[in-house]
């Protein structure tokens, strides 16, 4: 089956007891039982069932199984937002003096995180690119987990995954890798040698900007060793799924940042059309880059054009596909902003992965609380205008930039 089958007739798509086609909406808090004793038994693990939504419920399972499916995971855990998945997965590795391994150009949410962090006693070793060379380099006998971004966003650097996933197997750490950006559409980080992926589900795989969420995938494939991994201690007879289980019964069970199973069903649906508007999104962020790459006074960086530095990647990992979002820099922030004032069809707003086309200027929002350093690190400067490109019609979007660039760079 191709990706677009299997998202509508996969193996994860379950026949439900009312004929339903899509999956009902348990909107509830709690299950009832007809007896103690079949309550105690789902309590017990010895049968299977539902007992209370932010342990467990049909329409969030409805989700995982689709989203495990497609990433060709194992197991899925769904989460309140992505923040919260990256939270809850991090907090199961990782205990008081254990280190992480994390690229430096990261969503501005997690570097804020792994500095909230380090109030816990978790330690982050930061590098600019995250390569086997710096995993070799930096990893020590306190690394619990090597963490980076598929497509980190805005710089669209691509994760060489094959080689930072060997180099950190040898050390016995595992990969966990944030494919936000990527989604399953354009590659599919366990099997290039990731160990756990996780998504903010609040962006492309919802597509409809209507619910926040995140996804933790397990590949079960890490070969857990309890004794270095200390946070796994008590799970060590599940083996490689040490990890999985203390998501699930322990850690994100007690943080309580279940999805909410409303939030479920909207994406559910909206993953439906995935391929259809990733494909969309490639194509006319691709003609967006190649239409603006010309015009004096600006420059614009999309993976698919040959002046990116990772365009050999784009080939190579990711399909030919660069993703949904694009930057420009238009000379100066004052610039920068006459631009996004000009359009007509961009909404100007804090999101990507919509199937609106959306814009902002990051330094004055999304990085306002980073210094300078921090901020260029993540390939944001005063002058860059982020595009998450949406499903318009390409001639509308070309038109749409060209207009207001020239307006712009004319004043
Ligand atoms: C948005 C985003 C997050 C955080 O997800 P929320 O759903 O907003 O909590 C994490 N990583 C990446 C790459 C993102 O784009």
């Amino acid at each position: 089956m191709e990706f677009n089958t299997t998202l509508l007739h996969g193996a994860a798509i379950a026949r439900y007891p009312g004929r339903e086609i899509l999956p009902p909406i348990s909107q509830v808090s709690a299950f009832r039982y007809e007896s103690m004793e079949e309550l105690e038994k789902v309590f017990l693990h010895k049968s299977m069932g539902y007992a209370y939504t932010r342990i467990g419920n049909p329409t969030i399972s409805a989700f995982e199984q689709r989203l495990a499916e497609l990433e060709g995971g194992a197991a899925a855990v769904c989460c309140s937002s992505g923040m919260s998945a990256i939270t809850a997965s991090l907090l199961a590795v990782c205990s008081s003096g254990d280190e992480i391994i994390a690229s430096s150009g990261l969503y501005g949410g997690t570097i804020d995180l792994l500095r909230d962090l380090e109030k816990l006693g978790i330690h982050t070793v930061f590098t600019q690119q995250l390569t086997k060379e710096a995993v070799k380099e930096l990893a020590n006998e306190k690394t619990r987990v090597v963490f980076g971004e598929l497509i980190s966003n805005p710089a669209q650097r691509v994760l060489d995954v094959p080689s930072i996933s060997e180099a950190a197997h040898e050390r016995g750490i595992p990969l966990f890798v944030d494919a936000t950006t990527a989604t399953p559409y354009i590659a599919r980080p366990l099997s290039l040698g990731a160990d756990v992926v996780i998504h903010s589900t609040s962006k492309y795989l919802n597509g409809g900007g209507n619910a926040i969420g995140g996804v933790i995938i397990d590949g079960l494939s890490f070969p857990w060793d309890v004794n270095k991994h200390t946070a796994l201690a008590n799970f060590k007879k599940y083996g490689k799924r040490a990890f999985s289980v203390r998501l699930r019964t322990d850690i994100w069970e007690n943080i309580g940042g279940c999805m909410a199973p409303v939030n479920a069903f909207f994406n559910y649906i909206g993953l439906d059309t995935l391929g259809l508007r990733m494909e969309k999104i490639c194509k006319n962020a691709d003609l967006l880059a190649h239409a603006l790459e010309g015009i004096d006074g600006i420059s614009v960086d999309y993976l698919t054009l040959e002046s990116h530095p990772y365009h050999d990647f784009a080939g190579k990992y990711l399909g030919g596909h660069g993703g949904g979002i694009l930057t420009i820099r238009a000379g100066s922030k004052e610039k920068a902003f006459l631009i996004i004032n000009a359009l007509k069809y961009a909404m100007i707003a804090s999101n990507i992965g919509d199937l609106r086309t959306l814009v902002i200027h990051p330094a004055s929002t999304l990085y306002i609380h980073s210094t300078r350093e921090e901020m260029e690190a993540a390939g944001v400067y005063e002058d860059t205008i982020r595009v998450s490109v949406g499903i318009e019609d390409a001639e509308d979007l070309i038109v749409d930039f060209t207009n207001a660039i020239r307006s712009a760079l004319e004043e």
